[in-house]
C-alpha cells in the first residue's frame, strides 16, 4: 500500500495539535485493512518522532561471525530452510557448507523464462530447484500458522537485513514480491560466503554417507562432503525421497491437498472483497480472499493465494504439468489466482508403502501432461462450465505463458477432487456474491502444496529417528509450509545440530 508520509504527518499535526515542521519522522509500526464492511478502515500503529530524528532500528540486526576455521555442517538445499539453517549455523560458530542442485537465483530466472518458449522443463532450475528453492519465485507472502511470533519475529528481520523493505515488519500480511525476492536471498549467500562458509551450484547430493548408523556427510556431484547433513531438499525432491526409501532410511506417507489453480481478472476480486465497483481504487492493494470448507469429509480451501500475479509453470520433471502462482511486489498484474485444493490423506490412496502419496501425485502430473497435448500447455475449464460439468467452448485469456486448453476437468479429474471442489465452488459462490463465475478459469493441476512424504525425526533432537547426524529439515521433511515456517524449521535444525556437535563430535 502506497504510504503517504506527508498525509500522515499533516493528519497527525491536526489530531495531535502539533506544528507540521516539530514532527522529524513517522515510522508506521503495524498496518492492517478491515474490509469487512462498506467503509474500509486501514488501521495503523505508528510512531512519531517531535523534535527527535527518527532512530535507525527500522530491523534487529544479527551478527555474523567469521567461520572459516570453524568444524564444517553439510546443507542440502538453498531453499528457505537451507539458507535459513546455515545463516543460524554462522551465528552459532559452525561452517555450513550448503549444496543446492540448481542454478543461482539469477541464472535459474533464463531457465523459467525458457518455459513458456520451448515447452520444456529443466530437471535441476525450474519453479522449485535453485537457490531460494520454493520460495524464490513466489508471492513471498511471509505469514504462517506457527505460533511464536518471536521466531517469525527473527525471520522477518533477517530479511530486512538483507534488503527486504521494513514494511514486512509492519504489514499484517506482509509479502516481498518476486521481483524482489532474488536480491535478498543473494545477499544471504554473500553473507555465508563472507563469513567463511561455502555454497556450490549445481551440485545435487546423490547419496548420504554413512557411519555404524551415523550419519557423517554425503556424496554430491561425484565429491564428499564431510560433516553433519541437514537435508532441506524440499516437496519436489523425489529422487531424494526414492534414494531414502531404498537404503531403508524411515520414511512415512503424508496427506496433501491437490486440485486446480483458480484465476480470476482482479478487478472482480477487488469488487467483491471491497464491495465497490470501482475495485481498489486508488488507495487500496489488489484484494485477497481465504476460503475453507469440508465436503464429505475432506477440506475444500484455497491455498496461496496471488492477487495480482501470474499463474506458473512449476513441473520438476518431463511429463508434468504442475501449477502453481507468483506475484511482483506491486501484485498490480490483472489477475488474481489462488490454489483451490482438496484435502488428500495416506487412508484415500490405495497401497501401504511410504511412497504411495507421491505416486498419485506423479499420476495426476502425467494425466494433466497428457490432456494438455504433451507439452506445458495446461488444461482448463471455466469455473462455472466445470460445476455445471460443461466443457468450455472458449477460454477467456490467462497469465499462464505456456498457454491453456479447454478440457473437462469435471470428467477426468479423480472423482473425489472433482466432486468434492464442485460442491467447494457452490459453498464460496454463496459465500462471495458473483466468485463462482464463468469468468474465472481453473488451470489444472496443483499438486505441490507439501510434501507426499515425512522423513520422520524425533521432536526434540530433530535427528532422524534411525541414524545419527541426520536433520530433517523444512517443507520437504513434513515439518514446514511455506518460506517462514521452513525458515524457523532451518534455524531449528541449526540449533539442534549445533548441540549434537557439543557433544558427540
Ligand atoms: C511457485 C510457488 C510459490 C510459492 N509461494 C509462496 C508464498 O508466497 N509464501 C510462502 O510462504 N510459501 C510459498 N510457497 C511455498 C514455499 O516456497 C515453500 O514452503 C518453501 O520454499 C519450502 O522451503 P524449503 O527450504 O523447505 O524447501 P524448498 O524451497 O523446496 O528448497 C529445497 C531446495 O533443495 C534443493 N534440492 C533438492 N534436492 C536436492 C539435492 N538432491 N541436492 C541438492 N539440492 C537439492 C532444491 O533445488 C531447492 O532449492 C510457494 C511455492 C511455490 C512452488
Amino acid at each position: 500500500m502506497a504510504c503517504q508520509q506527508d498525509e500522515l504527518r499533516r493528519y497527525l499535526a491536526e489530531a495531535y495539535a502539533l506544528e507540521p515542521k516539530s514532527i522529524f519522522g513517522v515510522r508506521i509500526l503495524k498496518r492492517s485493512i478491515d474490509a469487512r464492511q462498506r467503509n474500509i478502515m486501514v488501521n495503523l500503529k505508528v510512531r512519531v518522532y517531535v523534535d527527535e530524528q527518527p532512530q535507525d532500528d527500522a530491523f534487529v540486526p544479527t551478527t555474523y561471525h567469521d567461520v572459516s576455521n570453524r568444524p564444517q555442517v553439510v546443507v542440502v538445499g538453498a531453499g528457505p530452510g537451507g539458507l535459513f539453517a546455515a545463516l543460524r549455523l554462522i551465528e552459532l560458530g559452525l561452517k555450513p557448507i550448503v549444496l543446492e542442485r540448481g542454478k543461482d537465483v539469477h541464472e535459474r530466472k533464463k531457465d523459467l523464462a525458457a518455459i513458456g518458449r520451448t515447452q520444456q522443463v529443466d530437471g535441476e532450475s525450474n519453479y522449485c530447484f535453485g537457490e531460494g528453492g520454493a520460495g524464490a519465485y513466489s508471492d513471498g507472502k511471509l505469514y504462517t500458522r506457527s505460533k511464536k511470533r518471536g521466531n517469525i519475529e527473527k525471520i522477518l528481520n533477517v530479511f530486512c537485513q538483507h534488503g527486504a523493505s521494513t514494511d514486512i515488519l509492519a504489514d499484517a500480511h506482509p509479502h516481498i514480491g518476486t521481483d524482489r525476492l532474488p536480491k535478498v536471498i543473494e545477499n544471504m549467500r554473500n553473507t555465508i560466503l563472507e563469513r567463511g562458509g561455502e555454497v556450490h551450484f549445481q551440485t545435487r547430493m546423490e547419496q548420504l554417507l554413512l557411519h555404524h548408523h551415523t550419519v557423517v556427510g554425503c556424496v554430491a556431484g561425484g565429491k564428499e562432503y564431510r560433516g553433519p547433513v541437514i537435508l532441506a531438499t524440499g516437496h519436489s525432491a523425489r529422487d531424494v525421497y526414492r534414494y531414502l526409501a531404498a537404503a531403508d532410511i524411515a520414511i512415512e506417507a503424508k496427506g496433501l491437498a491437490v486440485g486446480v489453480r483458480l484465476e480470476h481478472p482482479s478487478m472482480l476480486i477487488d469488487q467483491i472483497q471491497y464491495h465497490r465497483r470501482d475495485g481498489r481504487g486508488q488507495w487500496l492493494p489488489a484484494a485477497e480472499y481465504s476460503f475453507v470448507t469440508q465436503v464429505e469429509g475432506r477440506g475444500v480451501y484455497s491455498f496461496c493465494m496471488c492477487p495480482g500475479g501470474f499463474v506458473i509453470p512449476a513441473a520438476t520433471g518431463p511429463e508434468q504439468i504442475v501449477v502453481n502462482g507468483m506475484s511482483p511486489a506491486n501484485r498490480g498484474t490483472k489477475w488474481s489466482n489462488s490454489g483451490m485444493v482438496v484435502e488428500l490423506r495416506p487412508e484415500d490412496v490405495a497401497g501401504d508403502d511410504a511412497l504411495k502419496m507421491l505416486r498419485y501425485q506423479e499420476q495426476l502430473e502425467r494425466d494433466c501432461w497428457q490432456q494438455g497435448n504433451r507439452r506445458q500447455t495446461a488444461p482448463a475449464q471455466r469455473m462455472a462450465d466445470f460445476v455445471n460439468g460443461r466443457l468450455s467452448a472458449d477460454l477467456p485469456q490467462t497469465s499462464y505463458a505456456p498457454g491453456v486448453i479447454a478440457s473437462p476437468l469435471h470428467f477426468w479429474l479423480p472423482k473425489p477432487i472433482s466432486s468434492r471442489l464442485q460442491q467447494g465452488f457452490r459453498i464460496f459462490g454463496r459465500q462471495a456474491h458473483g466468485f463462482l463465475t464463468n469468468e474465472a478459469v481453473m488451470i489444472a493441476v496443483e499438486t505441490r502444496t507439501s510434501s507426499p512424504v515425512r522423513i520422520v525425526r524425533d521432536p526434540e533432537s530433530l535427528q532422524h529417528i534411525g541414524v545419527k547426524g541426520l536433520f530433517p529439515c523444512g517443507e520437504g521433511a513434513g515439518y514446514a509450509g511455506g518460506i517462514v515456517s521452513a525458515g524457523i524449521d532451518g534455524e531449528r535444525c541449526a540449533e539442534m545440530c549445533a548441540k549434537y556437535m557439543n557433544t558427540e563430535c
